[in-house]
């Protein structure tokens, strides 16, 4: 069986580009993926629109830097305030229009006012001017500072998952960070955003540092050419696009990319709690989170005991529209070109050998839904090991070391995250051995939320992190200061006039300064 080129893999990614916006439409349609119905049309903004809002937040960005940290928290609470007042319709929206259950939907924006109280509590020590001590003591009679100077105007272009965390929720360190943001949500999920941004606006009276345009990759690009700095949150294909249109202007970027993230249970895991960790970390939000597990590699030891309990979780979740709310645990795919990426991978393997435990189709009647599926008797050769399924589906490898499961599970173009299972220093030590931007031990996707600690890829997974200090950083410029303590003479040594006997004295300090041992200060070379 053939094991698919580096070239075959990257050709087998894709977007959301077969989008619902058609090239020149003036607007579009937003379906709920549950029911196929039609919920809202919106404007499908041109590049003179993405110019207008741009103009726009940069214009209202220099008074809102000039609040700093508190006066911008200030308003931030009121909008965090505003949001956990109006939990339900946000959350009636979000569920609409992306097809996930009731449960899912509603941790979406209670996770927006979380990151609204981190960076609250953190942005001004994270970017507090630093003071730093000279390297070198020719320059003791300076003081050194580092500021952190905001970029302006950030551009966030996001996807359809998490259609709040990863448009306003990315936008909420630009914004205490002194940016101001426009935002171009995903064409298949804007309408919680819209929502959001219209309370910052209307309900909360925010300053207009907060722009929505909306389409799919026309205004994208646009928006591109405006901003200062660009947030991206999607596909390795389109992140490409987007790296050569801000090549133009050479504009900074940070990527948050796809993933294929391995799980590995080691022979001293307990097998049930891993096969339910499996099962959510897998199955949550229908397998259409970048940090979902899309591949399992269980040891021989432990195997069997954890596919019987991995089979039996999958077999009783309950799917379809979460209606009345909190009845499933499985909503639906919010793409549905995604449905066929599914059906082509499943496809792929069962023609490679693979066999399918538990689901494994399209699920009859009206939404998009795949029922959850588990797989075994896969290996690399296979898409569904190697490309991003990014949809219900649990693929399982028995695996006779551990060193065969790190192997295997860093043989691949991604390295966005990872879970290890195990007795914990053994699993940390595994952990340490990982291609990956995170590792989580003994649970999964946990992560994302745990907003202290950076979040972000290696290889096709990204470039940059989010959250943290570096995650507020990136929306900011650096300045160094050098400032001279005392200015009282007219002239410095190193200035004009350039004499042989100055040049003797600076050289013979410089010397003193950089030589080690007695030989190397009086310039005597080594010894021989
Ligand atoms: P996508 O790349 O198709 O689209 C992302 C955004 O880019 C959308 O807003 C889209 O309209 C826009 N876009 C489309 N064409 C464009 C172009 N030519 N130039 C600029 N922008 C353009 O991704 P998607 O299908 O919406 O999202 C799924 C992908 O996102 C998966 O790969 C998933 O793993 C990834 N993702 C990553 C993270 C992370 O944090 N690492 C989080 C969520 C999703």
């Amino acid at each position: 069986m053939a094991t698919p080129t580096k070239t075959e893999t990257t050709t087998a990614q894709r977007s959301t580009n077969g989008s619902p916006v058609e090239a020149g439409a003036r607007s579009f349609e937003v379906r709920n993926p549950a029911t196929g119905a039609v919920i809202s049309t919106r404007p499908a903004h041109g590049p003179a629109d993405v110019a207008a809002a741009a103009q726009r937040a940069r214009a209202a960005q220099p008074a809102w830097e000039a609040l700093g940290h508190a006066g911008r928290h200030q308003w931030l609470g009121l909008w965090r305030d505003w949001i956990l007042e109006n939990l339900e319709p946000i959350t009636d929206l979000l569920q609409a229009e992306s097809g996930k259950v009731r449960q899912e939907a509603a941790a979406e924006p209670p996770l927006v006012c979380d990151a609204i109280n981190y960076y609250g509590r953190t942005s001004a020590e994270f970017l507090a001017d630093e003071r730093i001590s000279a390297h070198n003591p020719l320059l003791k009679g300076k003081s050194l500072k580092l500021l952190y100077r905001p970029f302006g105007l950030v551009g966030i272009i996001s996807p359809w998952n998490f259609p709040l965390l990863l448009s306003l929720g990315d936008a909420i360190p630009a914004l205490a960070a002194g940016c101001s943001v426009v935002i171009k949500p995903s064409e298949l999920t804007p309408l919680a955003a819209l929502e959001l941004a219209r309370g910052w606006t209307e309900e909360v009276g925010g300053p207009g540092v907060i722009e929505m345009v909306t389409g799919a990759g026309e205004p994208a690009q646009a928006l591109i050419d405006e901003v200062d700095f660009v947030q991206f949150t999607g596909s390795a294909v389109t992140a490409k696009k987007v790296m050569s249109r801000a090549a133009e202007t050479l504009t900074p970027i940070s990527f948050e990319l796809g993933g294929k993230d391995p799980m590995l249970v080691l022979d001293d895991a307990d097998p049930v709690r891993a096969a339910n960790g499996a099962a959510w970390g897998g199955l949550a939000n229908s397998g259409q989170i970048c940090l979902s597990v899309e591949r399992v590699y269980v040891a021989e030891q432990v195997y069997d005991e954890f596919l019987a309990a991995l089979v039996d979780r999958v077999r009783s979740l309950r799917q379809g529209l979460d209606e009345p709310h909190f009845t499933n645990e499985i909503g639906a795919m919010t793409n549905p070109a995604q449905i066929e990426i599914v059906e082509d991978h499943v496809a792929d393997a069962v023609a490679r050998g693979a066999r399918v435990l538990t689901g494994g189709r399209r699920r009859e009647g009206p939404g998009d839904f795949y029922e959850p599926t588990v797989l075994v008797d896969v290996d690399h050769g296979m898409k569904v090991m190697r490309d991003e399924t990014f949809g219900p589906v649990i693929p399982v490898m028995k695996v006779p070391s551990v060193d065969e499961a790190v192997r295997l599970a860093n043989d691949s173009d991604y390295g966005l995250a990872a879970s290890v299972w195990g007795q914990k220093g053994r699993a940390e030590e595994v952990a340490r051995r990982l291609e990956v931007g995170a590792a989580n031990i003994n649970d999964v996707l946990l992560n994302y939320i745990a907003f202290s600690i950076p979040m972000g890829g290696w290889k096709q997974s990204g470039i940059g992190v989010r959250w943290g200090a570096p995650g507020i950083r990136k929306f900011c410029r650096t300045e160094s200061l050098v400032i001279t303590r005392l200015a009282a003479t007219k002239t410095e040594p190193m200035w004009f006039p350039y004499s042989r006997a100055k040049s003797t004295v600076l050289s013979t300090l410089t010397r003193l300064v950089t030589a080690r041992g007695l030989r190397g200060r009086l310039g005597l070379g080594p010894r021989r």
